[in-house]
């Protein structure tokens, strides 16, 4: 499996490269910026990206996807519960502080029970629901890999303080669906250092009993 991992835009969000070494195929995930450098690395391995998967309608994770789809003529593949997060880019970009992005518009929801893949590199989709009500992760069981989105941090979790957030609603999505992955499972979260959901289950603060 390819897989690069490009902290991107202000707030650093990972965007992650993933494809597959035969086929070439790829998917990108959480492309909110610096386009130019993710086309690079797409380049550099010689993909051709088929997809463009958003953990979540957040502008860090989500403003440069209509860029990517430009580039690449891939579709971009975000749970339909953060349409309402869509449309407020506008707000977002001003709360961060960077141009607004212009409209995104999704071209197919996401949900548990779905899969994507890059190639013979499958994940399924795990609908995570509050950092937002349409927060997704990405568990690829093969890799023992999962694209956590902001739901879940090295040592922390996702703010819930934001329109759509629920606390009650993280806390279910963390103990009743990441923490029930196999503890060897690394976690690349959308922003900082990878962790694995072991260590997380054994010393994250929100996830002790
Ligand atoms: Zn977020």
């Amino acid at each position: 499996m390819i897989h690069e991992i490009l902290p991107v835009g202000p707030l650093q969000c990972n965007c992650s490269i993933i494809g597959d070494e035969q086929s070439r195929e790829a998917m990108v995930i959480d492309s909110g910026d610096n386009i130019a450098d993710v086309l690079a690395i797409v380049q550099k391995h010689n993909l051709k990206v088929q997809q463009i998967v958003v953990t979540h309608a957040h502008i860090d994770h989500v403003g440069g996807a209509m860029k990517l789809r430009k580039a690449t003529g891939a579709p971009i593949l975000l749970n339909e519960n953060d349409t309402e997060l869509l449309k407020m880019l506008d707000t977002q970009a001003a709360w961060v502080g960077v141009p607004p992005p212009g409209p995104v518009t999704i071209d197919a929801s996401l949900t548990t029970g779905d899969s994507v893949a890059a190639g013979s590199h499958q994940a399924s989709i795990l609908h995570t629901p509050g950092h937002t009500e349409g927060s997704i992760c990405l568990y690829f069981a093969a890799e023992k890999k999962l694209i956590a989105g902001d739901t879940l941090f090295a040592g922390s979790i996702g703010r819930t303080d934001l329109p759509g957030g629920s606390f009650e609603k993280i806390l279910r999505s963390l103990h009743g669906t990441l923490l029930a992955l196999p503890d060897e499972t690394i976690v690349i979260p959308g922003h900082g250092e990878a962790t694995t959901i072991g260590d997380e289950r054994a010393t994250n603060p929100y996830l002790q009993k």
